[in-house]
């Protein structure tokens, strides 16, 4: 058993949920196995109306789903309506897959070519606390519509929401032992995942360092592997934009979630030129930032997951200096103001490393070239903003910023109908998008004599 802890209180939850024990997760595991062939080999169109059956439940419970979110991780409720809605969209969208999961007929002499995809078996699919109900469905969502069983890790701390949307799709008709959760620690749950000969892929969203040892430990079976890490994005402001409107963005590409998002534009890149109005309005806006209880329909930014979270990202503040900083609220929960750094050294800490908080270090850059060469200067690549109304250069600095998701002039979420991943350490694979089914497949080559 886990104590789960409210992050705005720092009061215990009343929910417990049991943690597996590797005995528990090989249990699950040989049911998943065992119930394979039998979710493979329903109909295309049954399957499709069996995924819309369950976005509906979803959808029906999506206020409990949000509310939860709310009590177990500190998201603001707006946020945690958007991700139960994504829930929701994500199983919609990928409902559409079965009837077109269809291979090529390529032409051969002396017969036919043609190809299948086909399900893997067993996904393990293993969650971090950040986003626990998106991250969770755009493994499943597309998984299942390919024909594959799912066993599922949510975060030790964020556990809640993941069982009950296992609930749910039993309640929408999902035979028994498709969709199964686990709560459990990763050391023993998340590991057997790597282990254990029956699981065919591991979708692993987290730490980098994890995921390292991930991929390794996949290695030994040659499992299939896709990995979404860390991250260090940059948003790049150039003079010759909307400062005002680049600056009032700016908070909200980091400081949502708390900054507890692998996609956070946690380093901002200022032209000089601009640099000192762009920090002036960056002030006004971040202490008008609504840093409330996160169940307050107002709240813009609510306290972080865990005490822990909290102590790590409190080390990065204790070693930079702040230039300012917006409000949070006193008393109890883990809560940190969103705060601004001004850096003028790279090898500085809060500007190398990922800190997974409410912080972001501003820097000034001259030209283009070397806006570019600060932006990649990192073994991480997974977003960016580029702010410019010039569109020649957005197009030419968007190709040479080396990362998977890039937005121009805004700084769009992830949309789950777009494919999502990141260069060098931020990850392996992609996930989302329309090819996310062909992920959870293999390709197979037959090959008919006349
Ligand atoms: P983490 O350790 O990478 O945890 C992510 C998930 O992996 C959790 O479900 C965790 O289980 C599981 N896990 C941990 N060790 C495992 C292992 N040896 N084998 C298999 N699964 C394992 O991340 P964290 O400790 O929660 O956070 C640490 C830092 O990682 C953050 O400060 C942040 O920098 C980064 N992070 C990034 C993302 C992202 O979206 N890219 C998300 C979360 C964290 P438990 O819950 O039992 O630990
Ligand atoms: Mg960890």
């Amino acid at each position: 058993m886990s104590t789960l802890i409210n992050p705005t209180t720092g009061l215990e939850l009343d929910a417990s949920p049991d943690s597996a024990s590797l005995e528990d997760a090989d249990a699950v595991i040989a049911r998943a196995h065992d119930t394979f062939p039998a979710w493979r080999d329903v109909a295309p169109g049954e399957r499709a109306r069996l995924l819309r059956a369950f976005a509906a439940v979803v959808d029906e419970h999506l206020e409990e789903l949000a509310q939860l979110e709310v009590l177990n991780a500190g998201h603001t409720i707006g946020n945690a309506r958007w991700e139960a809605g994504n829930v929701r969209d994500c199983l919609n969208y990928y409902s559409a897959a079965p009837e077109r999961l269809f291979g090529r007929q390529i032409p051969v002499a002396g017969g036919t070519d043609v190809t299948f995809h086909e399900p893997l078996g067993v996904v393990g699919i293993i969650v971090p606390w950040n986003f626990p109900m998106p991250i969770a469905a755009w493994g499943f969502a597309p998984a299942l519509a390919a024909g594959n069983t799912v066993v599922l890790k949510p975060a030790e701390l964020t556990p809640l929401t993941a069982i009950r949307i296992a609930e749910l799709a039993l309640e929408a008709g999902l035979p028994e032992g498709v969709l199964n959760v686990i709560p459990g620690k990763g050391s023993v749950v998340g590991e057997r995942f790597v282990t254990h000969p029956l699981v065919r892929k591991v979708c692993f969203t987290g730490s980098t360092t994890v995921g390292k040892q991930i991929m390794a430990g996949c290695a030994d079976q040659v499992k299939r592997v896709t990995l979404e890490l860390g991250g260090k994005s940059a948003n790049i402001v150039f003079a010759d934009t909307d400062v005002a409107a680049a600056a009032a963005s700016a908070p909200y590409a980091v400081f949502d979630n708390a900054g507890q998002d692998c996609c956070a534009r946690s380093r901002i890149l200022v032209q000089r030129s601009a640099y000192d109005e762009f920090v002036g309005r960056l002030e006004t806006a971040v202490k008008t930032l609504r840093v409330l209880d996160p169940a307050d329909e107002r709240s813009e930014m609510g306290p972080l997951v865990s005490a822990g979270q909290r102590d790590s990202v409190q080390a990065y503040l204790d070693g930079a200096t702040v230039a300012f900083t917006g409000s949070a609220p006193d008393g109890p929960g883990w809560w940190l103001p969103p705060t601004v750094v001004e850096s003028t050294d790279t090898s500085e800490p809060v500007w190398r490393e990922e800190v997974f908080g409410p912080v972001v270090a501003v820097m000034a850059f001259d030209d283009e070239d070397e806006a570019v060469a600060l932006a990649n200067d990192t073994e991480y690549g997974l977003s960016g903003s580029i702010f410019t109304a010039d569109v020649g250069r957005a197009l030419r600095v968007a190709r040479r910023v080396e990362a998977g998701n890039l937005s121009v002039n805004s700084h769009s979420s992830v949309r789950y109908w777009t494919p999502f991943g990141g260069y060098k350490q931020s990850g392996l694979g992609r996930e989302l998008g329309p090819d996310a089914p062909h992920a959870f497949t293999e390709e197979k080559n037959v090959f008919i004599a006349h």
